[in-house]
């Protein structure tokens, strides 16, 4: 049977136009469907906008720290509309060039919502259309979930509506412990916003090292911003003033804006995989195998909507070895073990490889190394904002499996320390690694004497 594409791709995200991309410069027909912006949550609404809103607040302790160093700053203030709309153009400029890229390699970008009808059809939303293709990828990826059983949650924003506030608000609260929570909480307060973060657990970022979390947490609270924990929200009522949170057990907080940031649904709502008879796990996403081939034989599913690792990078890899094994044959897999991976609070946290409590658990016997110092840079400045750097071994071995650290840089020195865990390095060889001084990495390196708890 002829169809009218190789590849129909839904979603023009990191993983969808990757894939989409490689797919067509091997001279298959391709086509990619997207609903909103090309370019996907990263691009338009996560990780870019976000790291620009991260730069922003950053400056208002570099304000501070630079008296130290004799300068005379002033009294600072920020135009958010301004910072706002450059970012927006930023992400317009970035939209535009994925468009470029998607169109230069030979791809069809479609502007329109696509669903599933069979193992080789696709109706195509707006314009009523059917197209069949030979393959399908969903790369649809995910969406923030909306508490819909509480009270006032119509009051509520989340990460999608946090880059177009109207005007930055006096006083925020955030619930929500994870990566969103804790990186807007943080941007927030950079911002000058009273800032309250409310979560249901003890320590935030649940999943990370026990280190890194305490750290984190510590220095949420260090920085101004009221952390109230084993909270949720029971009621979001609309006041003369603005919002009331109303917290289980902690009575009741005000707020100009209230952000929920708890977690992320894959976006498989009405895209017709059921009918289709596409698997997916309860919470929505997609099965897949290590291929990313779905249980029917014609549809892949590659990014956030399989609910593997959901960073950027790993949509990007995932859809890279779907085309380099379907369009260049190739049979590739992507290896999700030793992912990197980044906080960006402030300062930010990273971390590759095991936990020094997954370690245990798994390996038995481990090392562990660990220092935290104030940076040179706080010095001078009087900042007493400290850093942590932790590396996790195999005593078995000597491997180091896993480097965590929290301070200035850290996800650049995570970055280049996955190298060295991905390739299996032993501490000794860490150890054989000659310092770069003076920078805060070299602690890495330097780090002789085995943590005694
Ligand atoms: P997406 O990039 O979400 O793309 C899916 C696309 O499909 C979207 O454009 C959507 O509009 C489209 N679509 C959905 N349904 C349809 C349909 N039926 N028809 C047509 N189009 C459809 N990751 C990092 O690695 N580092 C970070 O710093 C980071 N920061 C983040 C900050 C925030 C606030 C958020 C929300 C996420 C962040 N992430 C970060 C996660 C990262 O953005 C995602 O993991 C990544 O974008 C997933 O890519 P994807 O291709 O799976 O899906
Ligand atoms: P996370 O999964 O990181 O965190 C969800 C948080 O919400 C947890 O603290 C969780 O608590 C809490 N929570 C979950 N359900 C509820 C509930 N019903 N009521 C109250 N609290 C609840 O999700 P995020 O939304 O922060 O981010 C989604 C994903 O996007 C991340 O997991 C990550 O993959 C990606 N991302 C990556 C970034 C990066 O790379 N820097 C930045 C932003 C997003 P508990 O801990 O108790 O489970």
């Amino acid at each position: 049977m002829a169809y009218d594409y190789d590849l129909f791709t839904i979603g023009a995200g990191s993983g969808g136009t990757r894939a989409s991309r490689l797919a067509a410069l091997s001279g298959a027909r391709v086509a990619i469907a997207e609903e909103y912006r090309v370019g996907g949550t990263c691009v338009i609404r996560g990780c870019v906008p976000k790291k620009f809103l991260v730069y922003a607040a950053d400056f208002a302790q570099s304000f501070k720290d630079a008296k130290g160093y004799g300068w005379s700053v002033g009294q600072p203030s920020l135009d958010w509309c301004t910072l706002r709309d450059n970012l927006a153009q930023e992400v317009d400029r970035l939209s535009g060039i994925y468009v470029r890229n998607i169109s230069n390699a030979g791809a069809q970008i479609i502007h329109d919502r696509a669903e599933l009808v069979d193992a080789h059809t696709v109706r195509l939303v707006k314009q009523n259309r059917m197209v069949t293709a030979q393959r399908i990828l969903i790369a649809t990826g995910g969406a923030p979930t909306r508490p819909l059983g509480l009270e006032g949650h119509e009051h509520l924003i989340t990460s999608n509506e946090v880059f177009h506030l109207d005007a930055l608000p006096k006083t925020v609260v955030v619930g929500g412990g994870g990566y969103i929570a804790v990186e807007f909480a943080s941007i927030f307060a950079g911002l000058g916003v009273n800032t309250c973060l409310v979560y249901r657990g003890e320590t935030v970022l649940r999943g990370f090292d026990d280190d890194v979390r305490v750290c984190v947490h510590e220095e949420l609270k260090r920085q101004g911003v009221r952390v109230i924990t084993s909270g949720r929200f029971s009621r979001i009522e609309k006041t003369e003033a603005g919002l009331r949170c109303h917290v289980t057990d902690h009575g009741c907080v005000d707020a100009d804006t209230v952000m929920v940031a708890i977690g992320r649904e894959p976006a498989t709502a009405g895209l017709g995989l059921e009918k289709a008879g596409v698997a997916m796990r309860p919470n929505g996403a997609i099965i897949v195998d290590e291929f990313s081939r779905t249980n029917l034989p014609s549809i892949w599913a590659v990014g956030d909507v399989t609910d593997r690792a959901n960073l950027t990078p790993v949509a990007i890899r995932e859809g890279q070895a779907f085309a380099e094994t379907e369009f260049y044959g190739r049979p590739t897999q992507f290896d999700h073990r030793d992912i990197p991976t980044a906080v960006f609070c402030r300062p930010p946290a990273a971390s590759v490889g095991l936990t020094e409590a997954e370690a245990r658990r798994s390996l038995g016997q481990i090392d562990v190394y660990k220092s935290q110092f104030r940076p040179m840079k706080n010095v001078l400045a009087g900042n007493e904002q400290r850093m942590l750097v932790k590396l996790v071994v195999s005593a078995a071995d000597g491997r180091v499996v896993g480097v965590h650290g929290v301070g200035p840089e850290a996800p650049e020195m995570i970055q280049l320390a996955a190298i060295a865990v991905k390739a299996g390095l032993t501490k000794a060889q860490w150890d054989a690694t000659c310092a770069l001084h003076p920078t805060l990495a070299e602690e890495f390196v330097t780090l002789r004497e085995k943590w005694h708890a």
